[in-house]
């Protein structure tokens, strides 16, 4: 029992010296809590058999490495020798400069989010967006929310709620995590009509498929593998032929979706939001933080009277954007309008 009378109070442990260093950088009641700590573990180790006095002169040292383990984060810088330069694991794209000086800028100051400063009137917070996004895209109408998952959620959910929803069971993606294309559908409340075969569909597959509960056909861009060899696919112009013909929404869920041609970099072609968009589909996804370069976000752009349902789905009100995000987006493609940049 001698042991334990060699251990101090806590009280007489927060007096000494380079304990009353750590409450200085610390706060006295996280090194209380971790003086308590080390105390039932010196306690604990005695009645092991060790040592009164060592585990004593110890206790300092340990609380020290304790409060210096919880100080630092994980979340922390590191190199990415991946080989994959948009990895998702990685957090994905680096802001430019710019991006970052406009987000903290949001992050430090009040500002007109949801407010027209023309005006006086109640604005929306996608107003910052929408214009620039129609701009660089050549679309109508503009809706963001928290990525391209929930931008496809959303637009599935707002139009093919209790109906149909065609797709090449080319184009079932597993983007990885949970991203299921069929799972989404499903929680989106809309049926999953699988048309073609794994290599190959044709015009035919979709137009035999459409019936009176058909609400919209997906064409999904594969963007993590690809399908070779003996293979056929319907473009999104003719798609979207057919989707006028029958009355039925077409989307194209791009992914990536650039807003410059990769080609001219010298990389390998990626389809471009603007291209997508005069291909004729009447809705177009893409994520904020693949090739676009900016924060996580989703983005659907497309014909205006569906980018107004989709913004009465209460689903949006969920899926918004915050402040700080806004402003590195709006940033982020106001570089967009100097491509050589
Ligand atoms: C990456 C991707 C998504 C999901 O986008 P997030 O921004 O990760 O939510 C959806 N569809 C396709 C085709 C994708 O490549």
């Amino acid at each position: 029992m001698n042991g334990f009378r060699a251990l101090p109070s806590v009280d007489q442990l927060l007096q000494t010296d380079s304990v009353l260093q750590l409450i200085d950088t610390h706060g006295r009641q996280l090194v209380t809590a971790t003086a308590r700590t080390a105390l039932d573990a010196a306690r604990a180790a005695i009645r092991e058999g060790a040592d009164g006095a060592v585990q004593a002169a110890r206790l300092p040292h340990l609380i020290a490495a304790d409060l210096a383990g919880m100080a630092q984060t994980n979340l922390r810088p590191i190199l990415n020798l991946t080989g994959t330069v948009l990895h998702t694991n990685l957090g994905r794209a680096i802001l430019a400069d710019e991006a970052i000086a406009a987000a903290t800028d949001a992050m430090s100051s009040p500002l007109a989010l949801e407010f027209d400063l023309a005006t006086g009137g109640r604005g929306q917070r996608d107003d910052h967006l929408r214009d620039i996004l129609c701009e660089l895209t050549g679309a109508e109408d503009a809706t963001i929310v928290n990525n391209n998952a929930a931008a496809v959620l959303i637009a599935l959910n707002t139009f093919g709620q209790g109906r149909d929803s065609i797709v090449s069971r080319g184009e079932l993606i597993e983007i990885g995590g949970a991203f299921r294309m069929p799972d989404i559908m499903s929680r989106a409340g809309t049926r999953l009509v699988e048309v073609g075969t794994t290599n190959r569909t044709h015009p035919r597959d979709y137009r035999d498929a459409i019936t009176d509960t058909t609400a919209l056909i997906l064409k999904v861009h594969t963007s993590n593998y690809r399908i070779e060899g003996f293979t056929a696919e319907v473009g999104a112009t003719e798609l979207a032929q057919i989707g006028r013909e029958a009355g039925v929404v077409v989307m194209n869920d791009l992914g990536a979706g650039s807003l410059v041609d990769l080609s001219h970099y010298g990389l390998r072609r990626e389809p471009t939001v603007a291209e997508a968009v005069a291909e004729g589909a009447d809705l177009i996804t893409f994520s904020g933080d693949k090739l676009l370069g900016g924060p996580q976000a989703g983005f659907i752009v497309g014909r205006r009277d569906l980018i107004a349902q989709i913004n009465r789905n209460p689903l949006k009100r969920a899926l918004r954007l915050d402040k700080i995000r806004i402003a590195a987006l709006q940033a982020t493609l106001r570089l967009y309008r100097d491509p050589d940049r």
